[in-house]
Formats: structure tokens, C-alpha cells, sequence
């Protein structure tokens, strides 16, 4: 969607919102898609979101989107089949209910269970902010530590490795120094597809000259800028 943006004569526009007009606000927002959390200005008119760019100056991702941020947004926050209210099951059939009712009647619910009966888990589409919130409710409110993330699925040997290696199971560097580094070993991520912002940091990295190295038992498209491809057995690695 870059293209779009930047053009300059209007040639090239987004058919879902040519009709729309002139965006009366515009709002700061983090894409929910993926974690890299591309920081995204929400174009707004009558409460409705009529175009997304990405924002310039976000230290994440520096006037980039992948096609999932600029693209998919629009089209899922004003589907006709997204669910905006809650809905209870009465009956075999699901009826509308307000909040309210909804949450008064989980309370109930939930009531009748120890704390440690409970668990919570929560989502890599949520923000940190979200998360913290989540097992703060979970922890605080509900009195219990079992709180958990589905990244515990996919991350789970990443945070023993980056431990054992870094010291710490997280990222240790910020995203806008991926690219002066001088050395990268991507293992276990098709990176231009599950985090495209990501992905653009390391082709860039590449073309400054790094060493990279790709292990995936796929031809993943970083394959293409690697010096080296590592293409282990499926299950072997
Ligand atoms: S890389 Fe794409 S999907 Fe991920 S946060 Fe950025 S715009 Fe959203």
C-alpha cells in the first residue's frame, strides 16, 4: 500500500474508499494483526474508518504497513457478520443481550468456581496494554495465577532460547536497529509473511551488507537475501 500513499498524482487509489471523501479525524491506533504492533492513523468520518496509513514517524514501523495493517482493517471493523454485541444462548438460540446482562450473568457463572477452577488466556492480537489488563483482572480480580497467552504455543522454545542465549526470553534490541545489524540467523520464522514490518528490516539489514542466515525447511521469500540457507528436515530442527 505504499504506493498508494505516496502517489502523487492520484492515479492509484483505494477502490474501498474512492467514494468516500475527505476524513473529518484521524486517530492513532495499533494494528491488531500481528505483534509487531505497526503504529496506524485511522481516517474517520460519521464514526466510520474510511482509510488507514501507517504513521510516519512510528518507531515501529516508520511509515510502513504490510498489506494486512493497510488493507484489512476497513473491511473487518464495518463487516455486516462482526459481532458487536454480546450474545446469550436462550433457548438453544442465540439472542442479542446487552452488556450488562452479559457480564452480569458470567459473573453469576464464574461464582460458583474456586479461584484456582478458573483460568484465563489471552491473545497475541491484544496490545500489551490489553494483556496487562488481562492478568491483572485475572490476578487481582479473580485471585489466580492462571493466566496464559496462546504465544505459550508458539514462543515457548523461543523464550528458552533467547534466555539461554540473551539472557532475557524477549527481544533485545528495538526493530529500527534489525537493520544495521551484522548478523541475523532467522530460525523457526517465515518473516516477510507472519511480520512483514519485521521482514522489511531484515531484506534492508541484507542489502547494508549483513550475513543472513535463513534456517526453514521451506524457500521462504528471505531465502532470496540469505547467504546462507540452512534447510533442515521438518521436525529435525
Ligand atoms: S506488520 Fe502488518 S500485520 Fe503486523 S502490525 Fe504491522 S501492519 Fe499490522
Amino acid at each position: 500500500g505504499a504506493c498508494v500513499d505516496v502517489c502523487p498524482t492520484g492515479a492509484l487509489t483505494e477502490w474501498i474508499n474512492k467514494w468516500e471523501g475527505v476524513a473529518e479525524t484521524q486517530v492513532l491506533s495499533t494494528c491488531p494483526y500481528c505483534g509487531v504492533g505497526c503504529q496506524l492513523e485511522l481516517a474517520l468520518k460519521k464514526d466510520r474508518i474510511i482509510g488507514v496509513s501507517p504513521k510516519g514517524d512510528g518507531t515501529v514501523n516508520q511509515g510502513q504497513a504490510c498489506v494486512k495493517g493497510k488493507f484489512g482493517i476497513v473491511e473487518y471493523v464495518h463487516h455486516p457478520d462482526r459481532l458487536k454485541v454480546p450474545l446469550i444462548r436462550k433457548n438453544g438460540n442465540f439472542e442479542e443481550a446487552a452488556w450488562d446482562e452479559a457480564l452480569d450473568l458470567i459473573a453469576e457463572r464464574m461464582g460458583g468456581y474456586n479461584a484456582d477452577e478458573v483460568a484465563v488466556i489471552s491473545s497475541a492480537k491484544c496490545t500489551n496494554e490489553e494483556n496487562y489488563v488481562a492478568q491483572k483482572f485475572t490476578r487481582a480480580v479473580l485471585g489466580t495465577n492462571n493466566i496464559d497467552h496462546c504465544a505459550r504455543l508458539c514462543h515457548a522454545s523461543t523464550v528458552a532460547g533467547l534466555a539461554q542465549s540473551f539472557g532475557a526470553g524477549a527481544m533485545t534490541n528495538s526493530i529500527d536497529e534489525i537493520r544495521h545489524a551484522k548478523c541475523i540467523l532467522a530460525i523457526g520464522t517465515n518473516t516477510t509473511d507472519a511480520h512483514p514490518v519485521i521482514g522489511i528490516e531484515v531484506k534492508q539489514a541484507s542489502r547494508n551488507g549483513a550475513k543472513l542466515i535463513v534456517a526453514n525447511p521451506r524457500e521462504i521469500d528471505l531465502v532470496n537475501y540469505a547467504g546462507l540457507w540452512l534447510q533442515q528436515n521438518p521436525g529435525s530442527d
